[in-house]
């Protein structure tokens, strides 16, 4: 199962390969946005790893926590509040549990994207981060539904989320700044679908 020690192997990874791919998440954003979502997501992601690196934490709950709180203090812009409510919420789903099997991990990051959606009221096909998300959590579940384990449903997850990502491509933006430029949004590829797929390869790569 899950530990903490393997849930902040996911969040260091995370930050590894926003930093790897900042320019590219600032591109996108450049694009349909303010140009600034790689360097949001840098700055948090960096600040969060010194913050679990300095106080490692004991639980999911533990970890949840502090990486939500410390990216709804270090960035500014959508993003922020959006990815903080999703782990948040997912520390809260954990409990008092010290691990997570592949089901309680489920339900944990099915209960974050849940948070990002009552927080930013994004419906599927409106060009965000949620159509990267949900169709991750939905494809873990059939993962584990179907017997798998961590690594099964955590490659399930990044594919489903790959092709999400990807489907953003055409559609219009009705949540967040790209909504502003209305039909001009088709085209181009959300940035916070983009860094949402990072973030499960991440997870991918902390549980294979
Ligand atoms: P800002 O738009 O404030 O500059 P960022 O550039 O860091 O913030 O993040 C932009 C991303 O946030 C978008 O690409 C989109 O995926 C996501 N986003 C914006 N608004 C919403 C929303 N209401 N619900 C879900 N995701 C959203
Ligand atoms: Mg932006
Ligand atoms: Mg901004």
């Amino acid at each position: 199962s899950v530990t903490p020690t393997d849930l902040t192997a996911w969040i260091t990874r995370f930050d590894a390969l926003v930093a790897e791919h900042e320019a590219e998440l600032t591109a996108l954003d450049s694009e349909i946005g303010d140009a600034d979502h790689g360097s949001n997501m840098a700055r948090g992601m960096r600040a969060v790893v010194a913050k679990l690196s300095a106080e490692p934490p004991a639980t999911p709950a533990e970890l949840g926590k502090t990486v939500g709180m410390t990216l709804v203090s270090t960035v500014g812009g959508a993003s922020g509040p959006l990815y903080g409510t999703l782990f948040l919420r997912l520390g809260t789903s954990a409990g008092d549990r010290t691990e997570l099997d592949a089901a309680e991990l489920g339900a944990a990051l099915r209960a974050g994207v849940e948070g990002v959606v009552a927080r930013g009221k994004a419906e599927p096909g409106d060009k965000t981060m949620i159509d990267a998300l949900l169709p991750a959590v939905d494809a873990w579940d059939a993962a584990v539904g179907e017997g798998g384990g961590v690594a099964e449903a955590a490659t399930a997850a990044l594919e489903a989320a790959e092709q999400g990502r990807d489907a953003t491509i055409p559609l219009v933006a009705r949540k967040g700044r790209a909504s502003y430029l209305g039909e001009r949004s088709a085209g181009h590829m959300d940035p916070g679908a983009a860094s949402s797929t990072l973030l499960m390869a991440a997870l991918r790569d902390a549980l294979e």
